[in-house]
């Protein structure tokens, strides 16, 4: 890993509606290398969203900036990529168009450009489904189509927001393993939300704890080389897995919110 992807400098957002002002974020650093995987964990309204909208360049922050490769980010950015936990395809187009949809937008569809849908659409398992339209897919199979969109635009950073909790356990174990091979395989860097402490701790590099009232990073945890190493099935399997995952759950209990069962 060498020089930082993305960076976060003194970060701090406040929105403001027709109620006042809130401050959602404060003073928030942080730097993620080329090719790390890093999870936020945290209590509900801590600021996740607010902080992968902020690093997307959907909005601007109210204080600070937001780095990618040292360039402050101004907008969004075809070289960042967002995934989301509900995957909105559009049900009057067929998968192959859906996931063509982000070179649309970027200008970028050609003949070729499809060929490289249809190449991850057969990378993600579903190279029979190009002509098929979204209602008849499961939603596994629509959370990977939702990711062959964003891989097609070759983004150099993804942002996945909780992009599994609302599967089945065993599809979401599945795509947990396919999007970190994959996204290690093509060396790209990814910000991950989720709930999920177990998900955190066997897919990422480091995991980073927030607080609220204000949002802000409350503790980082490197996860030990064998659990990064490993897939996340295979870390699930770790010895030192259980630790990390205790380690997690306690910092985020000491948050007074934690909503799922500590792993057994
Ligand atoms: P999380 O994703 O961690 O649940 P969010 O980033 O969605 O948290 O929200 C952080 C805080 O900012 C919450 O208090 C939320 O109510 C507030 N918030 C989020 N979006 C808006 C908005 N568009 N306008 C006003 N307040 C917002
Ligand atoms: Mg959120």
């Amino acid at each position: 890993m060498d020089k930082a992807a993305l960076e976060l400098r003194q970060l701090s957002h406040v929105y403001v509606n027709d109620k006042g002002a809130a401050l959602a974020l404060e003073n928030i650093d942080l730097s993620v290398a080329r090719g790390e995987f890093v999870a936020l964990v945290g209590p509900s309204g801590c600021g996740k969203t607010t902080l992968l909208s902020l690093l997307a360049g959907l909005f601007a922050p109210t204080v600070g900036q937001v780095l990618l490769n040292a360039k402050e980010v101004t907008g969004p950015t075809p070289k960042v990529g967002y995934m989301l936990q509900q995957d909105y395809l559009f049900p009057w187009r067929t998968i192959r168009d859906n996931a063509a949809i982000g070179l649309e937008i970027n200008g970028t569809k050609s003949r070729s450009a499809m060929k490289l849908v249809d190449e991850w659409l057969g990378e993600l398992g579903l190279a029979g489904s190009g002509m098929k339209y979204p209602h008849e897919l499961s939603g596994g199979m629509r959370q990977r189509v939702a990711l062959a969109r964003t891989l097609v635009t070759e983004p150099e950073v993804l942002l996945l927001d909780e992009p599994f909790s609302a599967l089945d356990l065993h599809i979401k174990l599945q795509l947990e393993e396919l999007v970190q091979l994959t996204l290690r395989k093509l060396g790209k860097t990814a910000v991950l939300v989720t709930h999920d402490l177990a998900e955190a701790a066997a897919m990422s590099d480091r995991v980073i704890v927030l607080g609220r009232n204000p949002g802000h990073i409350k503790r980082t945890f490197f996860m030990p080389v064998e659990l990064r190493e490993a897939g996340p099935m295979e870390a699930r399997k770790h010895q030192s897995f259980q630790q990390a995952f205790d380690d997690l759950w306690t910092e985020l209990d000491s948050e007074g919110e934690t909503r799922s069962v500590p792993h057994a």
